[in-house]
């Protein structure tokens, strides 16, 4: 089964057309850049766009990096504030013809990482934390979602500023952090996190996962530390998901064990 996965971006709005069985794209990426300013209207227009270069009209999955709750937007931490409260799911429906599944950002790549990558098989309580503009979060009991966690707007010991602004990748390049001293905040977040929830398991995904040779060694948790394995394509596995699991195939995602439980 092949479904469309959008993740809406900062910077960018990504489409792909995600092979279902294999948690791997079954066609090309096509971006476009995310307007400016990116009030709902311009951004459902992409979305529009995007679905028509894939000429498609099935069921539709869209990440978006906001607490999305029964397919509206409520919360803006770094999105236009128009989207909030926006019945974004219907909107982007009614704008493609297509059935529409949306849900935040982080839980989608979190659902394709637990079912196709680092997450495959575990137990327990997993948490996917994405580090970007942002930190995303997708906590896992025993492979069920708990969805909009937004652990990146925790606040941190005498801190007046939100984790995200003190621990994101984002953080690290605006003020040109070396990979010691990001790792030092990064670790304080984790340990925070770790106290609160926990984990069996915390799987560190978005796009600079993929240095996190430079970086992982040199984190400090009690708890288990991995890369994400999907990377910056888990947003669209993810969304493409969700939507199999509301249309389709109800077997996939977000509610059921992955395929590595079922062979147990
Ligand atoms: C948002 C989350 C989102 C994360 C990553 C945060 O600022 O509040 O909803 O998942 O960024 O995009």
């Amino acid at each position: 089964m092949t479904i469309l996965g959008i993740d809406v971006g900062g910077s960018g709005i990504k489409g792909a057309l995600v092979d279902l069985d294999r948690g791997v794209f079954a066609s090309e990426r096509i971006r476009i850049k995310t307007p400016r300013p990116a009030k709902p209207k311009a951004i459902v227009g992409v979305i529009r766009e995007l679905v028509e270069q894939f000429n498609y009209n099935g069921p539709l999955g869209v990440g978006f990096p906001a607490v999305v709750q029964d397919g509206i937007v409520l919360s803006a931490a770094n999105v236009h504030d128009k989207w909030i409260r926006y019945h974004g799911q219907e909107r982007i429906a009614a704008e493609t013809g297509c059935q529409v599944r949306m849900l935040n950002d982080a839980d989608a790549a979190g659902t394709a990482e637990m079912h196709f990558g680092a997450g495959r098989g575990q137990r327990g309580v997993v948490l996917i934390l994405t580090l970007g503009t942002g930190i995303g979060s997708a906590l896992f009991v025993n492979g069920r979602l708990v969805p909009n966690t937004e652990l990146g707007h925790l606040y941190l010991r005498k801190s007046k500023i939100d984790a995200e602004n003190y621990a994101s990748d984002r953080a690290r390049t605006d003020l040109d952090l070396n990979w010691k001293k990001w790792a030092k905040r990064l670790s304080r977040y984790l340990q925070h996190v770790e106290m609160l929830f926990s984990p069996n398991l915390i799987i560190l995904g978005g796009g600079v996962s993929k240095k996190h040779r430079d970086f992982l060694p040199l984190l400090k948790t009690d708890t288990r530390l991995v890369p994400a394995q999907l990377r910056n394509q888990a947003g669209i596995i993810g969304a493409a998901m969700a939507a199999a699991e509301e249309f389709g195939r109800p077997d996939l995602a977000l509610l059921t064990p992955s395929p590595a439980d079922e062979e147990e």
